[in-house]
């Protein structure tokens, strides 16, 4: 007979496992030695829990499933700056994320989705269709992988981008309850502010997002700066056009007082041209900080602009270094902060939007 599933010990949030303990008719603190063994000393196996006494390690395995994530595929770039790892998930499902290193930062690019729904015509993710949400618990523990492949070397995850398979905001209760968990000061205690979360736009859940007044980074996926062009690339534009997703973003903005960043994917001759340059930098003055604010006549966004990314069945080409620069400095001879994205672990297909689940090789 086949035995119900346990629940996940990385779904679990600290109230959980301090509402577990009582139950059990355990003292308290030792709900902060579990959190304090899975957070700080990243173990994944009940075995390991020399905290706690052996009844106890024995009960936690009975009743929680522990990882869930089987790294099958590891990738690393040439430079040696960027990995990959593939996951395979228990019912056969496979999600991507993906270490960068830089000088002093180590940043994560995390799955929220396997697969996604909303079917940018340049995104390997898109491109694969929507399979299922992930957890909390299975979006915390591609970090906490990581985090314990730097800790061999005596280093720490400092930055999390949600921008790898999925969209984040249509996965939204998991992805911030994922956050919240790894944000718990007496665990893994990663400050807000160290998360941004990437969207596509979906005005209701930016607007609800919001309304919570966090310190997260907010990024917009813009890509271009009229509504025939957005549309014709991200079909999402039809239901959430451009006017009202610079209103919603403007209320973000006004709001929290916090700099929104703006994604864009230089494509030759599509939207890399000097009018879509001006046009963006003409949307974007409605972020101009008046008089009497913090920062008076700055414009409080940012635009990251990246060259296009092959993918398999998108047939635009990247623009070119000197197009990227001049499009750069229109924005910035308007005021509007831009910074060109350097293209990591392209040899690997773990650039954006490349983040779509190798197939595993037939047996020959
Ligand atoms: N769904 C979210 C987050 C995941 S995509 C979103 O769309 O924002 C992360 C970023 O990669 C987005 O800005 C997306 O537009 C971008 N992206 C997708 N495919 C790309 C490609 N082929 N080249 C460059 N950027 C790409
Ligand atoms: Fe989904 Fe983002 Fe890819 Fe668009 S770019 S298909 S929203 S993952």
């Amino acid at each position: 007979m086949e035995t119900a599933a346990r629940p996940f010990i990385f779904d679990q949030t600290f109230d959980d496992l301090a509402a577990f303990v009582e139950l059990f008719g355990e003292p308290r603190y030792r709900a902060m030695q579990i959190w304090q063994g899975l957070y700080t000393r990243l173990w994944k196996d009940p075995e390991q829990f020399s905290t706690l006494p052996r009844s106890l390690r024995e009960l936690i395995g009975e009743q929680f499933d522990f990882s869930r994530l089987d790294p099958i595929v590891v990738l690393d770039s040439s430079d040696g700056e960027t990995r990959k790892t593939l996951f395979n998930l228990p019912d056969g499902q496979a999600i991507e994320a993906v270490l960068m290193r830089y000088a002093r930062r180590r940043t994560l690019c995390i799955s929220t989705q396997v697969g996604c729904a909303l079917g940018c015509v340049f995104c390997a993710t898109g491109q694969m269709g929507f399979k299922r949400n992930l957890s909390s618990g299975e979006i915390v523990e591609q970090v906490l992988h990581y985090a314990c492949t730097l800790l061999e070397r005596g280093e720490r995850v400092t930055n999390i981008v949600i921008m790898g398979m999925g969209e984040p905001f249509h996965n939204y209760e998991a992805t911030l309850k994922a956050i919240d968990q790894l944000n718990h000061p007496a665990g893994f205690n990663l400050g807000e502010r160290r998360f941004t979360i990437s969207t596509v736009g979906l005005i209701p859940v930016i607007r609800r997002f919001t309304s919570e007044r966090r310190q997260i980074n907010l990024a917009i996926s813009l890509h271009a700066a009229e509504d025939t062009l957005r549309s014709s690339m991200l079909p999402v534009n039809h239901k959430y056009p451009i006017a009202e997703l610079m209103d919603a973003c403007q209320d973000y903005v006004r709001t929290t007082h916090r700099r929104i960043t703006f994604e864009w994917a230089l494509i030759r001759d599509v939207n890399d041209t000097p009018e879509q340059a001006q046009k963006l930098a003409q949307l974007l003055q409605i972020f101009r900080q008046t008089e009497g604010s913090q920062h008076p006549g700055s414009v409080l966004c940012h635009v990251n602009v990246i060259p296009l990314n092959p993918t398999q069945r998108y047939s635009g080409q990247a623009t070119t270094r000197q197009r990227a620069l001049a499009f750069q400095a229109e924005l910035v001879r308007q005021g509007v902060p831009c910074t060109i994205r350097i293209r990591r672990g392209i040899d690997i297909q773990a650039g954006c939007g490349q983040l779509a689940v190798l197939q595993p090789k037939a047996n020959s």
